[in-house]
């Protein structure tokens, strides 16, 4: 996209916001040409991003439990009266996904990311008196964020990072960036809006691969949180500092003969195109038992999925894998029925993926895609599938999913895969709490072995004994 739509797009969201009085007023400019974008918390370099964070965590250093609530609060209110812009403005800049799935991305994140409740402290009493561990902040943070979940995994990470006390310099994506800053410029704005302190989140104006080496290696920087892919997880992990990774997935989901197949169909499909397929965690190849593949296939097509064969499949592997196998950037988060218009495969707009029945080392099972395109294999039984499953995920031991009733298959799956999230009988995405139990991450740090990132992960564990005293028995 180029400078001059950025502008327009910024400007219609800073004029909406205007209209709506939404609390404190947006200064957010994107200059034209070489201009910098302009925001509160949005700094020209690392440097000043990071001097303005420190002085913003002495100034929340002291700052109450409570307001550290009330921030909280202020933060999530303040993203769910902006879902939709937030959704659009990230489809216009990065060119990748749905807007209605953003939506309902960052509401899961607004509503489900733990805050200070997270940081339960921790008592021992018994013949030698009291110990305490409570959870203190590191300081500011270096956060550095991807453009599949560009606003998502700010507030997340802002969310708990907040709550353990700390500020952060986000290192936002350069294909995101005028949506970053105007949103960390909206956040601060519903922090000082309660009175909170100025510039707790902050990021620079123009983010590089080269500002986030900066950032790695910047004396005031205590604690490192990359998500990415694996580029930015080795370099997080080689820069010296403590860093929690979170890096790439290539999620299978194993359909066996015991499975019900119609929900099996309609959760892969709902998983796998969610936001057109760029979230890491979702299902992005399929491993069904033979007895029962045919019978999964025709429910997936009744699922707004289609199956591509023959001439058309050799077209689209054209089209998507490049001669030195590699996956054809342009089309990542793309819609189905647009790259299978390119492939010259004619489908109905409301087509939400495509899949194509191929061998194990077909590119679309291999290759972490990105985008609705599935590879399909079949498999002679349940233990072929697990088998499969556990060699196409690569060791990257992110996320997996299996549709089954045999509690022993489930179990044996869940061994041999050893992901951060094996989800069972339900979308992936229930892994991160969408129709699932549990708190919400978008940080999932399989390298580090954090995995689900949270309020704790980005807390210091202290310990306080007294010796022979405040027991009460
Ligand atoms: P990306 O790796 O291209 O970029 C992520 C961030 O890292 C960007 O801000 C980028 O500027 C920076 N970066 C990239 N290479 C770097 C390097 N060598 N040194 C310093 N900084 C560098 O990833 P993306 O395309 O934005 O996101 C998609 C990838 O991220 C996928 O592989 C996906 O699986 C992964 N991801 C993982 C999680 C998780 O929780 N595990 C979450 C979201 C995305």
């Amino acid at each position: 996209m180029d400078e001059e739509r950025i502008t327009q797009i910024v400007e219609q969201v800073v004029a909406r916001f205007a209209r709506e009085g939404g609390g404190a007023p947006a200064v957010l400019k994107h200059g034209r040409g070489s201009a910098p974008i302009q925001g509160r918390g949005v700094h020209p370099n690392v440097d000043a991003a990071a001097k303005a964070a420190k002085r913003a965590f002495s100034d929340l250093h002291d700052c109450s439990l409570a307001d550290r609530r009330r921030y909280i609060a202020a933060l999530r209110r303040v993203t769910l009266l902006h879902l939709e812009d937030m959704a659009r403005m990230a489809v216009e800049e990065t060119g990748l996904g749905r807007v209605l799935d953003k939506i309902e991305k960052n509401r899961l994140v607004a509503e489900k990311t733990p805050g200070v409740e997270a940081l339960e402290p921790k008592t021992w009493t018994g013949d030698y008196g009291l110990t305490l561990t409570e959870f203190a902040p590191y300081g500011v943070i270096g956060s550095i964020t991807p453009c599949t979940n560009p606003t998502e995994t700010i507030l997340n990470n802002g969310i708990g990072m907040v709550a353990a006390g700390n500020t952060v310099v986000f290192n936002t994506h350069p294909n995101a960036k005028a949506l970053s800053a105007w949103f960390i410029d909206l956040l601060n704005g519903a922090i000082e809006g309660c009175g909170g302190p100025s510039n707790v989140f902050n990021c620079v104006s123009n983010p590089t691969i080269e500002s986030a080496q900066t950032l790695m290696k910047h004396p005031d920087i205590r604690l490192l949180v990359v998500t990415g892919g694996g580029g930015v997880v080795r370099a997080a992990m080689a820069s010296g500092k403590r860093a929690i990774a979170a890096g790439p997935g290539n999620p299978p989901v194993v359909v066996d003969e015991t499975a019900d197949i119609q929900q099996a169909a309609r959760d892969l499909v709902f998983g796998a195109s969610l936001d057109n397929n760029i979230i890491c965690i979702v299902e992005k190849e399929v491993i069904a038992v033979a007895d029962i593949a045919d019978a999964l296939k025709r429910e997936m097509v009744a699922n707004h999925a289609v199956e591509i064969r023959g001439r058309d499949l050799r077209r689209l592997e054209k089209l998507l894998i490049t001669p030195d196998n590699h996956v054809n950037r342009d089309y990542i988060g793309k819609d189905a029925a647009l790259i299978l218009a390119d492939a010259g495969i004619r489908v109905a707009e409301s087509t939400r993926l495509a899949f194509a029945e191929v061998e194990e080392g077909h590119p679309f099972v291999q290759h972490e895609m990105l985008m609705p395109v599935l590879g399909f294999v079949r498999a002679p039984d349940a233990d072929a599938a697990i088998d499969c499953a556990v060699r196409v995920e690569h060791g990257y031991g992110h996320t997996s999913v299996m549709h089954s009733t045999n509690i022993r298959a489930l179990s044996k799956m869940a061994r041999a895969v050893n992901t951060s999230i094996f989800v069972k009988n339900a979308p992936s995405t229930a892994g991160v709490g969408l129709d699932g139990e549990g708190f919400t991450s978008w940080t999932i740090a399989s390298p580090t072995g954090e995995g689900m990132t949270y309020a704790i992960h980005f807390a210091r564990a202290r310990r306080c004994v007294l010796k022979d005293a405040f027991r009460i028995v």
